[in-house]
């Protein structure tokens, strides 16, 4: 036996992770269930759920809202943060596989048992004073919800290179400019919004940007941005001479960027920890319908061109995974990430557009059938590969710790 001489090195669930992945599958059957079974389309389909101006109905708002406070009720809303604000201080290992879990029970609704970008992030924990009280701690209890509002209609990927200014007029700070595809923008009650305070000249290209922190009735709701598969969830943010004191800078004047960079690995692993549970479900439903349909006098699955695509899926899908846990991983011993994080985002959201399209396949005309979520997943897929830093941006990360970029 060789097994006394493995150390350091461990695949398995600890005993707590494991009681919480299940008290999650169990709060997901009590408590959201029966909340989309009662909303019905509603809450599963994600063209019915939104008025023709472009807001989500008031009972699909209503949902999500009781599902984030009793979640947070629960003490899994913001597990992860720490326990001194309301968290639960769970490690990333535990949280990959929460989220991951999460996903595994398809789209929609129980996306948010655990906060999303809706909810408190860890750039949040720069409040001070009383930005704790006003901001932080009813984010983490789900009373209040948020924004993150970096992109412009200028600018995305290249976000440095952003127009909206923060400008010195006496006591005040005054913003101007333009942020779009924000998402939650349309029923936050506060917005993180990144500004340029000192040219880039001066600041150099990541320095000179401080984050914001700006309530409702404090700037203008622009046109929504209804991407397929999201309708309802972001917009534009206008802010036109928005004048606020200095009580509303999160962290430091001048260095929200370099803070917001700090956390860049959190946001990769929580899309890809998505990207591999919304797989996970893709493959068991797609599976499950080719061992059912039949043709030809036998079921689809035993047609090598049907079974092929799955068995792929899975293998990718389980290469994703044990990627998505070494980043967890390594991130729970504070070890650098960049390149893991940019290796595992790319790698996981390929692979589920993947599943996701051989899903549709497989599923024939109900692949594309409106009641039915492998559509809804394709276009989850498609989001995932954009946002949070698009495949290029991933490539580009990956290429450079290998020497061949700037
Ligand atoms: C559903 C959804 C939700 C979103 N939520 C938010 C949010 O909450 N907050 C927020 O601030 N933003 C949000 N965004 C915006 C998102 O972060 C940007 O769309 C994303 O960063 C890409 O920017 P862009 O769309 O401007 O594309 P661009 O940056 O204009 O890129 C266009 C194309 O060029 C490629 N490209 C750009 N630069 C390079 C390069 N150096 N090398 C190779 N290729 C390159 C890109 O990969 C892309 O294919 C959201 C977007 C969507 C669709």
């Amino acid at each position: 036996m060789v097994a006394s001489n493995i150390s350091g090195v461990r695949f398995d669930v600890d005993e707590e992770t494991a009681l919480i992945l299940e008290s999650i599958d169990e709060f997901v059957e009590r408590e959201v269930d029966p909340i989309v079974e009662e909303l019905g389309d509603l809450a599963t389909n994600p063209r019915r759920g939104y008025h023709e101006d472009g807001r989500w109905t008031d009972e699909l708002l209503e949902a999500r809202e009781e599902i984030r406070r009793r979640s947070a009720e629960a003490g899994f809303y913001a597990m992860t943060l720490p326990e001194a604000y309301g968290g639960e201080g769970v490690s990333t290992v535990t949280w990959y596989l929460a989220k991951k879990r999460l996903a595994s029970h398809g789209p929609g609704l129980a996306r948010y048992v655990l906060a999303g970008p809706e909810g408190p992030k860890p750039l949040l924990l720069q409040a001070e004073g009383e930005q704790i009280e006003r901001y932080l701690e009813p984010t983490i209890r789900a009373e209040k919800s948020t924004a993150f509002a970096q992109t412009e209609p200028g600018v995305g990927s290249d976000s440095p290179n952003m127009a909206t200014t923060a400008s010195r007029e006496g006591d005040k700070w005054v913003i101007n400019g333009r942020k779009q595809w924000i998402t939650n923008a349309p029923y936050a009650d506060f917005v993180q919004v990144f500004a340029r305070t000192t040219p880039q000249e001066e600041a150099g290209r990541y320095g000179g940007i401080t984050c914001f922190l700006l309530e409702r009735d404090e700037y203008e709701l622009g046109a929504f941005n209804n991407a397929v598969g999201s309708p309802g969830a972001q917009a534009e943010i206008v802010l036109d001479d928005v004048r606020v004191s200095d009580s509303r800078v999160l962290g430091e004047v001048d260095g929200a960027f370099y803070a917001a960079m700090e956390f860049l690995s959190l946001g990769r692993l929580e899309l890809g920890a998505e990207a591999v549970g919304y797989s996970e479900f893709a493959l068991e439903a797609a599976a499950e319908y080719a061992g059912q349909r039949e043709a030809f006098g036998r079921q689809v699955g035993r047609f090598q061109q049907v079974s092929a695509p799955l068995a792929r899926g899975k293998a990718k899908t389980y290469a994703a995974d044990a990627a998505g846990l070494k980043l967890a991983w390594k991130m729970a011993q504070d070890q650098r990430t960049v390149m893991e994080s940019s290796i595992f985002k790319w790698f996981a959201t390929t692979v589920f557009w993947e599943v996701a399209d051989a899903a549709v396949q497989i599923h024939g005309a109900n692949g594309l059938a409106e009641e039915n979520p492998h559509m809804d997943l394709l276009h989850q897929a498609r989001i995932l590969r954009i946002v949070e830093g698009t495949d290029e941006i991933q490539l580009n990360t990956i290429a450079k710790s290998m020497g061949l970029l700037d």
